[in-house]
């Protein structure tokens, strides 16, 4: 962890060209309870010293959106970071409701994929920059976008990525294809070879930013079902995840959503007769997360299946409706 904060520079060089303040920006994270950024931010608080350390402001996800929005009115932050569908809800509903909120000078995404609608939404609308980093949970700093804002700079000295085909085999520059891994830096946990899930190519273009870290384009991450919930409000699916995070019989869970207060919820435990001792702890979390009236219905699976493509949706909603609902 500490070898991997010295890079963090690069990245601050970035944010703080694009947040036109040198040191002491405010930060605000928009993040799931007790996400391992949080928990890597108090582990540098209490073991490093690090003179410039931007101010920084933590909010869930799971939080109403008018406590959100609020808390950004209070804090007033330079940058506000979470994730893209998250972000992109967030900014839908300000269009949507008229809702006044302080902008930042900068937003930046991560974890999953920005929309086309929502990128032009947060820059084009709002005329806040967007710019994404890439970080996987499993070895932090993969990539940076530079004030170009387009492409990701690789920390090619703290992770190699190779872009391979669906036999393994590596693709040449220019195609694309899934992402693997192989951290250089943990000492502990080594990853050589690791398929992360993303699908990516690698680019030969050189950048006008006189950066020479090797170029990652066109990140296809994972993509994420927002939940849009029966008195207007939305869920991101991480603030579900929280849920499950801490209860280490269930296995794998997906929640489907029917209509806007109808949902079944599918688990995998380690066996029936624990499925049948957290259901009731984890059919009123939910419910006091999405709504108290909600029908919920439960059932006990001994696996759920990944889809043809690969990618498995934890939270997948039926109801598509991109927008909220004016209040
Ligand atoms: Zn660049």
């Amino acid at each position: 962890m500490i070898a991997n904060i010295a890079f963090g520079e690069r990245e601050r060089d970035v944010l703080a060209s694009l947040c036109g303040k040198g040191v002491h920006w405010r930060e605000l994270m928009l993040l799931y309870p007790g996400a391992t950024f949080t928990r890597v931010f108090d582990f540098y608080r209490d073991a490093t010293f690090i003179p410039l350390r931007p101010n920084r402001c933590t909010l869930s996800v799971a939080q109403p959106i008018e406590e959100v929005i609020q808390a950004i009115n209070q804090f007033r932050p330079d940058i506000i970071v979470g994730y893209a569908g998250y972000l992109e809800m967030l900014f839908r509903t300000l269009a949507a409701r008229s809702v006044r909120m302080h902008l930042p000078r900068l937003v930046i995404f991560g974890g999953e994929a920005m929309s086309d609608p929502g990128r032009h939404l947060i820059t084009a609308q709002f005329g806040v920059p967007l710019i994404a980093l890439y970080n996987a949970v499993e070895s932090f700093k993969i990539g940076f976008m530079c004030e170009e804002r387009a492409d990701y700079h690789l920390h090619e000295d703290l992770c190699h990525v190779k872009i391979v085909d669906g036999n393994g085999k590596r693709l040449p520059d220019g195609v694309s294809g899934e992402v693997v891994i192989s951290n250089l830096v943990n000492r502990a946990t080594v990853l050589l070879n690791y398929r992360l899930g993303d699908v990516a190519m690698r680019t030969t273009r050189t950048c006008t930013c006189g950066r020479t870290l090797p170029l990652l384009s066109a990140i296809d991450g994972r993509v994420e079902d927002i939940l849009h919930l029966r008195n207007g409000t939305f869920l991101h699916p991480m603030a579900i995840w929280a849920i499950f995070k801490h209860r280490g019989e269930v296995l794998r869970y997906q929640l489907i959503q029917h209509e806007p207060s109808r949902f079944s919820i599918r688990l995998v435990t380690t066996d029936e007769v624990s499925y049948q001792r957290l259901l009731p702890s984890i059919l009123q979390d939910l419910r006091t997360l999405l709504d108290e009236s909600a029908r919920i219905d439960p059932s006990f699976h001994t696996r759920l299946e990944t889809p043809g493509t690969g990618k498995f949706r934890a939270v997948v909603s039926m109801c598509r409706n991109d927008k909220p609902e004016p209040s």
